[in-house]
């Protein structure tokens, strides 16, 4: 298996090993062009159709049409906390937030250094183990649009349901569950994932949106910062990320191999099923952290009875080729990630260390 190890990284996270191998075998010499994918023109025509077709791809597992966009930012996710607010949220209009995790919560803090913001929902006092219900949202007036994490990287929760927002703009931040599962992406005016959790390298932030929400920025916004500014020119204004467009691109087509969307959920679920079955049979040795209808399928988050035990958990799972499997601090205990591209095999062989761990010290 040349050495690799079961990532359970958070992010940047596993990549499909399919990809990577591609990647390697056209990384001297580009579509006959004598150079690497890095090294060409991004007017060239070679690097155009690569960027065109990841495009193409994505919107086809998304299964949008013509009235939606597909924009490649940098900045990561966390540009995009500024760039909501700077581009949706003037003329006396309030961007709503739901606080349902970390993200969200820095997501809704940028917001308000611009001007007001309102949290809509929060599940912070709970340390953020549920997603909130429809019946706890509740929105200001004027309310810009609603922003929502769907899902919560560091507390390993995801929403089941697409918030009813009854007219007004909805706009998600999915960089931990993007391309994870199908939805109705046409809920969404704007959805954006930083892509080095599920969908390729660091340095490049996906953005879908529908055209008509995105088509006029105000005049006050900088250019770089605008939705207009990337729509316009196909995300080419300046010079893209282009290595990481074409590992975004390689891995939308991976995931169309390997069945689309639903294939992927399939998988997903039953992968994320070995471990949260382990959890629930532990009689209290693994404790999840995220309540039961609010688990992630991408993040799992647990304690073991000490924080002893944690460490040695780590320790010995880093022995057994189990990698990345430490929890963020403001949860604590373990988090394993199982992003598309974590094969049945890794979650397989972390099942099995964790049966056999606690089998072992308790
Ligand atoms: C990692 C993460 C971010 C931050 O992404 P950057 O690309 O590092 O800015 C934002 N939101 C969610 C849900 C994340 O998981």
């Amino acid at each position: 298996m040349e050495n690799r190890i079961y990532n359970f990284n958070p992010g940047p996270a596993v990549l499909p090993l399919e990809v990577l191998k591609e990647a390697q075998s056209e990384m001297l010499n580009f579509k006959n062009s004598g150079m690497s994918v890095m090294e060409i023109s991004h007017r060239s025509k070679p690097y155009e159709a690569v960027h065109n077709q990841a495009k193409a791809d994505i919107k086809e597992l998304m299964e949008l049409g013509d009235d939606y966009e597909v924009l490649f930012i940098q900045g990561g996710a966390s540009m995009q906390f500024t760039m909501v607010p700077q581009n949706f949220a003037h003329d006396g209009k309030i961007g709503n937030y739901i606080l349902s995790g970390s993200f969200a919560t820095k997501a809704y803090q940028e917001a308000a250094l611009l001007g007001d913001a309102h949290i809509a929902a929060s599940s912070k006092d709970s340390n953020f183990k549920y997603i909130p219900k429809q019946n706890e949202i509740k929105l200001s007036k004027d309310a810009a649009y609603l922003h929502v994490c769907y899902n919560n990287t560091i507390f390993g929760t995801e929403y089941k349901y697409i918030p009813e927002t009854n007219g007004i703009p909805l706009i998600a931040d999915m960089s931990s569950d993007m391309l994870s599962r199908p939805l109705d992406f046409s809920k969404f005016d704007l959805i954006y994932a930083g892509v080095q959790k599920n969908l390729g390298p660091a340095g490049v932030c996906l953005v879908v949106a529908k055209k008509s929400f995105i088509e006029n920025s105000p005049k006050s916004v900088p250019t770089m910062l605008r939705y207009d500014t990337y729509a316009k020119n196909n995300s080419l204004y300046n010079t893209p990320p282009a290595f990481g467009i074409y590992m975004v691109g390689k891995v939308a087509a991976w995931i169309k191999k390997q069945g689309g969307l639903e294939a992927m959920e399939k998988r997903n679920i039953h992968k994320a099923k070995l471990i949260y079955d382990i959890i629930d049979s532990s009689a209290g040795f693994y404790r999840g952290h995220a309540e039961p209808d609010s688990r992630s399928y991408m993040n799992i988050t647990f304690r073991l009875p000490t924080e002893d035990l944690e460490v040695k958990f780590v320790k010995e799972a880093l022995e057994h080729n189990l990698s990345g499997v430490k929890g963020h601090r403001s949860v604590g205990g373990l988090r394993t990630s199982l992003y598309n591209a974590m094969p049945l095999a890794g979650c397989e062989a972390l099942a099995d260390f964790m049966e056999k761990f606690k089998k072992n010290n308790v």
